[in-house]
């Protein structure tokens, strides 16, 4: 089973932390249309379309700046070319596009689950972020999306901004639960250098919020979501139980999957010694105009002690942990004695827990998951 993540490049207007691949110009979006149809053509009686298509992810930039009829079009070619099983297909909308009609739309074409970019419903906030939104626009998504129909709905939300006191976030997720969401994807702001907070950063214009602060959120979140019910299974991401995202999960685990539009990744196993990534280029422009030979750039062949350290690296960002069982079974991947001893040296300090051949962080150490996921990698 595999999956498929569309790229939809547009946005209204760029967020202030925005990292991603994104174009504010609305008018070649019937272009664009028409070269994703293409480039799903392309897949047309390969190895790539025997397997059944298990999840469908639209992403961006903005997915829900196409029209249905759009979506509609694209998923006629996907129907052509690949042969659908789809247990969850998902599809970003921003709260500024939200109306009745266009959420019915969405679930005739077979969406059933929507991601809400909410981020936060604080009015400063938003500003301060240059989402397109209001926390009015916001609380009206949610209301209407609660009453859509869909079989389940996620939203976003932004923690540990600069300056942000606990109230504030308390305040957001008070907000957040009041909709009874299954599904929620909390991210700490990262600042990164390309976007305008990381300009303000560099300038000495704003200071980053500190780790305690982020600390204190990450406990915030933990205690009142799960005292609702939801549950911390990602880094990143907390559900009900059985409300976990599919499409996300099979990047975690190493399942196939193609990506259309541009700056998006496909990840394909070859045979038994190894897989391919690789990405597309993020260049709308050539993205319309070049043949699509020379649109994917950076194609890696990862041979197998590279994939079992990249599920050893993914695994422990899940609550489920990662098997070394799987880990030898599948990728012939053993821990070295040096990493063995800095896995009881972490589990003695309450960060790791070890049982039955499965690791996986505590919550202390999730909070520091990515220095610990590199000590631990380094050590091989
Ligand atoms: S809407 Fe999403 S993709 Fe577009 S600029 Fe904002 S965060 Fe980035």
């Amino acid at each position: 089973m595999s999956g498929i993540y569309l790229h939809i490049p547009f946005c209204k207007q760029a967020c202030s932390y925005c990292d991603f691949y994104f174009v504010t110009r609305q008018e070649i979006r019937k272009d664009f249309v028409n070269r994703i149809c293409e480039e799903i053509d392309r897949y047309a009686a390969t190895r790539y379309s025997e397997e059944p298509v298990k999840t469908i992810y639209l992403g961006g930039g903005t997915p829900s700046l196409l029209e249905v009829g759009e979506i509609e079009r694209i998923f006629i070619h996907i129907e052509k070319v690949f042969r659908l099983e789809p247990e969850e297909i998902t599809m970003e909308i921003n709260p500024d596009d939200v109306t009745v009609d266009y959420l019915k739309g969405l679930r005739s074409l077979g969406i059933d689950r929507a991601s809400m970019g909410i981020q936060s419903f604080d009015a400063d906030r938003l500003i301060f972020m240059n989402r397109a939104h209001t926390p009015d626009e916001a609380r009206f998504s949610l209301e209407v999306l609660s009453r859509a129909g869909f079989r389940i709905f996620t939203t976003d939300l932004i923690y540990g901004n600069p300056g942000q006191e606990t109230e504030e976030l308390e305040a957001d997720i008070d907000q957040l639960l009041a909709f009874d969401p299954p599904h929620i994807s909390a991210y700490a702001l990262t600042i990164e250098p390309r976007t305008r907070l990381g300009k303000q950063v560099e300038l000495g214009r704003l200071n980053p919020a500190d780790d305690d602060l982020v600390s204190d959120h990450i406990d915030l979140l933990n205690e009142k979501l799960s005292a609702n019910g939801i549950y911390r299974y990602e880094v990143s991401n907390y559900s009900k139980p059985g409300f976990e995202a599919v499409h996300n999960g099979s990047y975690w685990r190493h399942e196939n999957y193609l990506g259309f539009g541009p700056s998006s990744h496909s990840f394909w196993w070859d045979d038994e010694k190894g897989a391919s990534r690789w990405k597309s280029e993020n260049n709308i422009n050539l993205y319309l105009s070049e043949p699509f030979e020379e649109l994917y750039m950076e194609k890696e062949n990862l041979p197998m002690d590279e994939l079992g350290e990249e599920r050893l690296f993914l695994g422990l960002r899940t609550s489920a942990g990662v098997s070394l069982d799987e880990l030898h079974n599948r990728y012939d991947y053993q821990l070295s004695a040096r990493q063995r001893e800095w896995i009881s040296q972490k589990k003695d300090e309450g960060l790791l827990q070890f049982d039955k051949q499965i690791i996986a962080l505590t919550g202390d150490g999730v909070k520091i998951a990515d220095h610990l996921i590199v000590e631990l990698l380094t050590r091989k």
